[in-house]
């Protein structure tokens, strides 16, 4: 096959893969908006992590960047299929070739380089020579909703999608690992971003939760960008001492029935006040 010739195939599939992501964008945020935002709204209120609630102009927005951000996890996508059809990659077919205890192995391995990429290239883009070009748009919403899940800059996308390459050329991996790992990763994000927490009271001092991440953990990111650069483990942040400082008791505060220990009450208020200092990271970019 010559190289215009894979360039076509490669380009013929990027709308299909654009798609498929985008149906599960669709379905999985939209069904975490109707359940949080909509149907339990009221209900689920002593569980609100953030009490400042979102425009329909700010739902909107994280919607648009979420749709150009897919497309552009379509033109990756074909990167990869490029990078296959050179034998650049470690794909390999039959499932049989590896096993079926390995195929499960290699979706453990691709959310733990995931995890790890997420981290380090969080981190980078909020040194101040990067931000603005690569991540203030998913930081526009300072209290997003799970349609922000895919609210990234152009660049930023390509970074987020940029995983899909790396595990391909990293991991032994069967194609089809990628649904599963897609859906981890899609599911995660959207509760993430979901505005609510979702886990019990003691998930924070039970062993899953001093090794998952939490909505709240997240939530907190959008609030104060400083701190909670992790994605699906409390492992980087712990080790590096990037955890935010109150996220304990903001985590207390979302699970205890609206009974917030009064230490949590004081943490949030003085907090609120430290926020505004603790933003001129976006502002002076803006500026
Ligand atoms: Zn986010
Ligand atoms: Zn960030």
């Amino acid at each position: 096959m010559t190289t215009t010739e894979k360039l076509i195939k490669a380009l013929k599939a990027v709308p299909g893969m654009s798609v498929g992501d985008a149906m599960w964008y669709a379905i999985l945020a939209g069904a975490a908006y109707l359940f949080f935002h909509v149907v339990f709204k009221s209900a689920l209120r002593h569980r609100r992590i953030s009490s400042k609630s979102a425009s329909s102009r700010q739902i909107r927005r994280e919607i648009l960047h979420s749709v150009r951000s897919l497309a552009i996890f379509g033109v990756v996508g074909g990167m990869i299929y490029i990078a296959a059809m050179n034998g650049w990659t470690q794909f390999y077919q039959p499932i049989d070739k590896h096993g079926w205890p390995y195929y499960f192995v290699s979706i453990v391995l691709m959310v733990v380089l995931h995890d790890a990429y997420f981290y380090w290239t969080h981190r980078l883009m909020h040194h101040r020579r990067l931000f603005k070009l690569f991540h203030r748009t998913h930081h526009l919403s300072t209290s997003p909703t799970p349609w922000a899940a895919y609210a990234f800059s152009p660049l930023e996308a390509f970074v987020q999608g940029g995983i899909g390459l790396v595990i391909a050329l990293a991991i032994p991996i069967h194609p089809s690992a990628y649904l599963p790992f897609m859906l981890w990763q899609i599911t995660f994000n959207v509760l993430g971003h979901c505005g609510y927490e979702i886990f019990p009271n003691s998930f924070l001092r039970s062993p899953i939760g001093k090794f998952m991440n939490s909505p709240t953990h997240h939530a907190l990111h959008h609030e104060n960008f400083r701190s909670n650069y992790s994605l699906y483990f409390n492992v980087w942040d712990r080790w590096l001492g990037t955890n935010h400082a109150s996220y304990e008791e903001r985590f207390d505060r979302a699970t205890s029935g609206g009974r917030a220990p009064l230490r949590a009450t004081i943490t949030i208020a003085s907090e609120r006040l430290a926020g505004e200092a603790a933003r001129p990271d976006l502002e002076s970019v803006t500026a």
